[in-house]
């Protein structure tokens, strides 16, 4: 197997023996970008300069026999809704079409603290709002396992580097099931820390109660490793934890005889498609075999969850986009005759249809006249949703489910119909709306040979106990 397809765990040994410098790998990675992302549109842009600077600082280091970070010289793809400064940083938006980044995101200051090199900007659903990646404003993004098939959303291209192998990990945002769909439907491992435990400072935001950076990875370590470094507390941001992030490797190859796991019942009937059941159940079965004690768990409030995040989401959308107006940065209409005129033409041009749609249906909710009988309602609907949880980690240590009812589909399918989008994210949204921490891991394939993902969600801070779990069902399913 060629280097670039494998781990970055065999990745660092291969740069560590000597196998294979930093720049080397780095090489690889933008051959394969040449030769493969014209058609399936992973990144927006590429940021060699800033890619070949770290590699070199690596191999030096290693040419001095200096002590490594865990993940350096590991090609990264950066969503591009993450500030990396002098880079294009659009949101995959017309509105910030030419807008460089002055400063970088915290996560970004960890990553160059690590000696990861970033490889470029990965494309998403404008402004991250959407489950399939057909609605950049520049370009959709194919899944490389089926290009007909979409790469799920909004993180669609930072899933679909690591699965096209034109980068070896990624980072995404996750506000309703952005980087757990997308690693479902591509069959990688995506994860979705506590909220608050990695800082936001530097993402654009879409809805700041729920929006959550997390990692994506070939296998279960590459993500623990990499949540390492970009986990922690931030002055910058005011929801960051001021918690340690504890030791993850230390425990993740740890068994798990004993756990206790909680399978939902209610995400596991209609709407299921039989080899999504299929591989579940596998899965459930594998757990059983380490150890695992299985309880089945219903949780009849989170059918709501969907209608409640359209309205929070959308109401913290239409506000945080406000800043878009024209005067400040990002797209500014020529010719308006007077202010209003400049903001509207400005808006009017530079948001796609989705974003349009949010903004309206989130004013709406706010609006003086519904703010009560919509915004106030969600607000104590999403209360409700985390006391089930809270009730349920009182009976269990984790809680599965499939990351999504169904697997991958076809391109166009379901772009017509805005609410058959919105039902993708039945089984994901939940765990924003609650805050805690959640995965999804390949358990298996459907018929056509796309992958099924496994969500695994674990009670506040409890990142180490989800991480084992998901280490223990991959080594299970190999
Ligand atoms: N698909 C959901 C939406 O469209 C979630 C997006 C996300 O997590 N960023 O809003």
């Amino acid at each position: 197997m060629t280097i670039i397809k494998k781990t970055a765990v065999e990745q660092r040994k291969a740069l560590l023996n000597k196998e294979i410098s930093a720049v080397e790998l780095l090489d690889l990675t933008y051959e394969q970008i040449d030769k493969n992302d014209e058609q399936i549109g992973a990144y927006n842009s590429l940021t060699k300069d800033e890619a070949y600077e770290t590699a070199k600082k690596v191999d030096e280091k290693i040419a001095k026999g200096e002590d490594l970070p865990l993940m350096a010289g590991i090609p990264l793809a950066l969503k591009d809704n993450m500030n990396l400064k002098g880079s294009y940083t659009t949101a995959s938006s017309k509105i910030l079409e030419n807008f460089v980044s002055p400063y970088d995101a915290t996560v970004v200051t960890k990553l160059k603290e690590n000696l990861v090199p970033i490889v470029g900007k990965a494309n998403l659903d404008e402004f991250a709002m959407g489950s399939s990646n057909e609605n950049s404003a520049f370009k959709i993004v194919r899944n490389p396992l089926n290009l007909n098939k979409v790469p799920g959303g909004s993180s669609g291209g930072s899933a679909a580097s690591v699965a096209g192998f034109e980068a070896t990990v990624s980072l995404g945002s996750d506000t309703g099931g952005s980087i757990r769909l997308p690693a479902s439907f591509c069959g990688i491992t995506g994860f979705k820390p506590t909220y608050g435990r990695v800082s936001r400072y530097g993402l654009i935001a879409f809805a700041s109660s729920l929006d959550q950076i997390g990692p994506f990875g070939r296998c279960v370590e590459d993500v623990a490793n990499l949540y390492e470094v970009i986990a922690g507390y931030d002055k910058h941001d005011s929801t960051s934890l001021n918690m340690p992030v504890g030791d993850i490797s230390a425990s993740l190859k740890q068994d798990i005889n004993g756990l206790k796991v909680g399978v939902i019942t209610d995400l596991l009937q209609e709407g299921v498609e039989e080899d999504v059941k299929k591989a579940i159940l596998n899965s459930i079965e594998v757990l059983k075999s380490k150890g695992a004690i299985i309880k089945d768990i219903k949780m009849p409030t989170l059918k709501y969850s969907i209608g409640i995040y359209y309205i929070l989401a959308t109401a913290e959308a239409s506000s945080n986009l406000a800043r878009f107006d024209g005067v400040r940065y990002g797209h500014r209409t020529t010719g308006a005759k007077n202010l209003l005129e400049m903001y509207n033409k400005s808006r009017a041009e530079g948001f796609g249809d989705e974003v349009k749609r949010r903004i309206m249906l989130g004013t709406y909710a706010l609006s003086s006249g519904y703010y009560d009988a919509y915004y106030k309602k969600a607000q104590q609907m999403r209360r409700l949703i985390k006391e089930e949880f809270d009730k349920a980690f009182k009976d269990v240590d984790v809680l599965v489910s499939p990351t999504c009812p169904t697997t991958a589909f076809d391109i166009g399918s379901r772009n017509s119909d805005p609410l058959a989008m919105y039902l993708t994210d039945i089984g994901t949204i939940c765990a924003n709306l609650a805050g805690i921490p959640a995965l999804s891991t390949p358990v298996g394939f459907d018929k056509e040979g796309m992958p099924v993902g496994l969500q695994i969600m674990a009670d506040v801070l409890k990142e180490d106990i989800l991480l084992k779990t998901a280490y223990n069902v991959e080594q299970g399913i190999k």
